[in-house]
């Protein structure tokens, strides 16, 4: 058989972790078995729907780098799917809905009431057989038992997400069915559909919900909810990929840190986890740390310039050599490119606020003098490289009797505002003579 799967968000102008990680794992399993992975925005609910609503998930997937096989071919350049394909949207497959539904009347399967057209639910309990939850038998409810059939097709003509969830799925010929817990509940009501349209259910597989730290449902306005807040909080697209992956999936061997090439390879549904997933935003940055130390110097740089550029921080106005040389000191210190414009913005800036603890520690009387000759050290010296700068550090301090902290300390303060950040020599001698020296001076007239 060969493998279709798809993943069919409502746009709600919202792409919830949860949303993203069924995305992936769609996708992940698709790619694993060489299969097909569709993208179908489901927007029936037209008081709902919005061009923005929708494009926060197209940019959410992108960003993501799950990119779909098929759709209708769309003039649209920016449309990720292979061959220049779109998603699919259902609001374009209106007549398809409608005549399924005509087709369910006529067999007497489906009934008018009230001008909407609702299904006659079957009486009998449903065997779901999940991949992930096991066999589950679903009897009617209590509420259920009194009126167990429910609309498809609104009096207003709009087909309601049962009957349109499970006609593309048959139209799609989706195969496995990849989608949260909270839809385990629905699920009846879907295999009596396909029932009815004689067509067998897909395969199923449920996957659990997503917790907060604490085991609490997350809401929208948790930390991490947003698939959009990761983008903007600096993180790389291939942590936030990894990181998604240990949520409710796990390799046989428990390593953390894999790549996408190895998780397509590993990936197969019966190892998905029956227990909710919690969010780790530690684990997540811990993974973070580990992909942004092995990036490419070139992704390094851009994504560098953005995050500079996203403080209203115009790197370009530095030479490129400079900009590469101050970066270079910043490799594996942060972990968010967030960070980098306060770790790293004094590079691009002559005035800056020194650090308040720091002036209380560092700019004391006692460190004056010594940061005068600290400096004169530095002015003394034939070329202004990490290596010199360290020995006349340390043959300064040795004269002066204290220890090289002593120095260091006050002299980052001056450099940089900052109580910590990249190598104090290397990042001056990025700097270089003339600006270190200049911000040295600064500093001693604020003593
Ligand atoms: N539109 C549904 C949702 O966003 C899709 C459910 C499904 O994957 O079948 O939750």
């Amino acid at each position: 058989m060969k493998v279709r799967v798809r993943f069919a968000p409502s746009p709600t102008g919202f792409l919830h972790i949860g949303g993203a990680r069924t995305a992936l794992f769609n996708w992940l399993y698709a790619r694993h078995t060489g299969g097909t992975f569709i993208l179908r925005i489901e927007d029936t609910d037209a008081a709902r729907n919005s061009l923005e609503a929708v494009s926060v998930i197209l940019d959410g997937l992108r960003w993501l780098g799950l990119d779909w096989d098929e759709g209708p071919v769309t003039a649209d350049a920016t449309a990720p799917g292979k061959g220049n394909c779109g998603p699919y949207f259902q609001s374009q497959r209106t007549a398809n809905y409608q005549r399924r539904v005509e087709a369910l009347l006529s067999r007497g399967l489906a009934y008018q009431h009230e001008g909407a057209v609702k299904f006659k639910m079957q009486r009998e309990p449903v065997l779901i057989k999940d991949l992930v939850v096991g066999d589950v038998i679903r009897k009617l409810t209590d509420r259920e038992e009194a009126d167990p059939d429910f609309v498809i097709l609104r009096s207003d003509g709009q087909p309601m997400f049962h009957l349109v969830n499970v006609i593309d799925d048959i139209e799609m010929d989706v195969t496995h069915v990849i989608r949260g817990e909270d839809h385990l509940s629905n699920t009846a009501k879907h295999i009596a559909l396909f029932n009815a349209f004689g067509v067998p259910p897909p395969h199923y597989a449920h996957i659990p919900l997503i917790l907060n730290a604490d085991g609490s449902k997350m809401s929208k306005r948790d930390k991490g909810a947003s698939l959009t807040s990761y983008a903007a909080d600096g993180f790389l697209p291939e942590a936030v990929v990894n990181y998604l992956c240990l949520l409710g999936w796990s390799p046989k061997d428990n390593r953390e840190k894999l790549s996408l090439a190895e998780t397509i390879e590993r990936f197969d549904l019966p190892q998905i986890l029956r227990h909710n997933a919690r969010f780790d935003y530690e684990k997540l940055l811990w993974l973070q740390g580990e992909y942004s130390r092995s990036l490419a110097d070139d992704r390094f740089y851009e994504l560098a310039v953005h995050a500079f550029a996203r403080a209203g921080m115009d790197t370009n106005k530095f030479p490129l050599a400079y900009v590469k040389a101050a970066l270079d000191t910043c490799k594996g210190k942060f972990k968010t490119f967030q960070e980098l414009p306060s770790y790293a913005g004094f590079y691009f800036k002559n005035e800056f606020d020194y650090n308040s603890d720091g002036v209380k520690k560092d700019f004391i009387p006692e460190n004056k003098s010594r940061l005068q000759k600290l400096r004169d050290a530095f002015a003394g010296l034939d070329a202004f490289t990490a290596p010199n700068l360290e020995t006349a550090l340390k043959s300064t301090a040795t004269d002066l009797g204290v220890k090289a902290g002593v120095l260091v300390h006050p002299c980052r303060l001056a450099a940089t505002g900052n109580t910590a950040g990249p190598s104090l020599y290397h990042l001056l001698e990025v700097l270089g003579r003339e600006k270190s020296l200049a911000r040295m001076d600064r500093a001693l007239e604020r003593f």
